[in-house]
């Protein structure tokens, strides 16, 4: 048997550690071995730490530079900072990886097969923000200010361009609003000009340019003409869940935040707390992003087993869970996967 691979599990809350059983089920079930260290965040860890980001969960990323992630429960407005931002700040995880890949055929949308890659850390989530007080009413006016800088451009630009020539993909789109933003976003489209003839990328992938507002519509109307999509943090954040939408919603997709420092394997959803603790979530969205850390390990044959194993079990055993309009609990589904590999 290999050495177990050293990696922090934060099983999350809500679902989470429900989906995260499921997916280390089906781990083991590949016959692999990592050396888990369990760590809390998100409400679990105010619960056991008093901290959303408890400095054992970040020191145990540190040393293993890998973690796979249940989602964490962020309050809306006020409250307590994301801890997935916090992350991805934490440790420089600039690039962000969702892809959408058609699973069930047969729906609106078929063979679909496309890659958002958003920029992380910086864009209009850096959290400068403030309210202006004004005649005694504390949030008369909000503001915000996003950040964009060169180096940060080409980080994501240069990952995207490399990522879809080493994964064979043809096209990568630079979605922007320079029309408007001409110094927020109209430095991304520079970047990447410059990029694209700099390290002569052309010959190897074309580049296409699209406005983020005519990138929706497309996306929706023909998102066939798309392969990889790298575009700034808001936007691409927006976006990643549209793609998502096309193949399934937000159940089925995965995401990899990947950084100089570590990377973080997540589903997209949250905590579904209208569903935690029922036992009914469907755990594909983080077994898919389970594949996409096998990948990151280059265990690529193990990672391909995963995906066709969920493929199989969705349609040829037409076992699904209740959100894709079947009858499975998160248990049986889990089951019906296990003996697919
Ligand atoms: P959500 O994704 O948790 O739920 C939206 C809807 O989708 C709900 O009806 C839910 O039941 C359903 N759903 C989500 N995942 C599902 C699954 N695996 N199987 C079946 N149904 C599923 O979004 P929300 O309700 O807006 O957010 C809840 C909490 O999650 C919030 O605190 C939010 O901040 C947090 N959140 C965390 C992350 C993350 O950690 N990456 C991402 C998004 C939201």
């Amino acid at each position: 048997m290999s050495t177990p691979i050293p990696a922090t599990l934060i099983p999350g809350d809500g679902i989470g550690p429900e989906i995260m059983d499921a997916t280390l089920a089906v781990l083991d079930a590949l016959g692999l071995s990592f050396d888990w260290d369990v760590q809390q965040a998100g409400a679990a860890g105010v619960k056991a730490a008093g901290d959303p980001l408890p400095q054992a969960a970040l020191d145990s990323i540190r040393r293993t530079r890998l973690a796979l992630k249940g989602p964490l429960e962020t309050p809306s407005g006020g409250g307590y900072r994301s801890s997935n931002v916090r992350l991805r700040e934490e440790f420089k995880l600039y690039a962000n990886l969702r892809p959408a890949r058609t699973i069930i055929p047969g729906k609106r949308y078929d063979n679909i097969d496309l890659v958002v890659v958003r920029e992380n850390v910086e864009g209009l989530y850096m959290g400068y923000e403030h309210f202006i007080p004004i005649d005694g009413d504390p949030h008369a006016v909000g503001m915000s200010t996003g950040i964009n800088t060169r180096q940060g451009c080409r980080r994501i630009l240069e990952y995207a361009f490399d990522y879809a020539i080493a994964t064979g993909r043809k096209k990568v789109t630079v979605v922007h609003k320079a029309n408007i933003m001409k110094a927020l976003t109209g430095i991304f489209l520079e970047t990447a000009r410059d990029l694209y003839l700099e390290k002569r990328y052309h010959g190897r992938v074309q580049m296409g340019e699209i406005i983020v507002d005519a990138c929706a519509m497309k996306l929706v109307q023909d998102p066939w003409q798309f392969d990889v999509l790298v575009t700034t943090n808001l936007f691409g954040d927006i976006l990643s869940d549209l793609v998502a939408g096309l193949v399934g919603g937000l159940g089925m997709a995965p995401g990899a935040n990947i950084g100089a420092d570590a990377a973080i394997f997540e589903a997209v959803h949250g905590s579904a707390p209208d569903i935690a603790g029922k036992g009914i979530a469907n755990p594909i969205a983080l077994l898919l992003a389970a594949a996409m850390m096998l990948d990151h390990l280059k265990l690529s044959e193990q990672a391909t087993r995963l995906r066709k194993a969920i493929d199989d079990t969705l349609n040829v055993d037409q076992v699904r869970t209740g959100d894709l309009g079947g009858s499975a609990n998160t248990k049986g589904f889990t089951q019906a996967l296990v003996s697919r590999i």
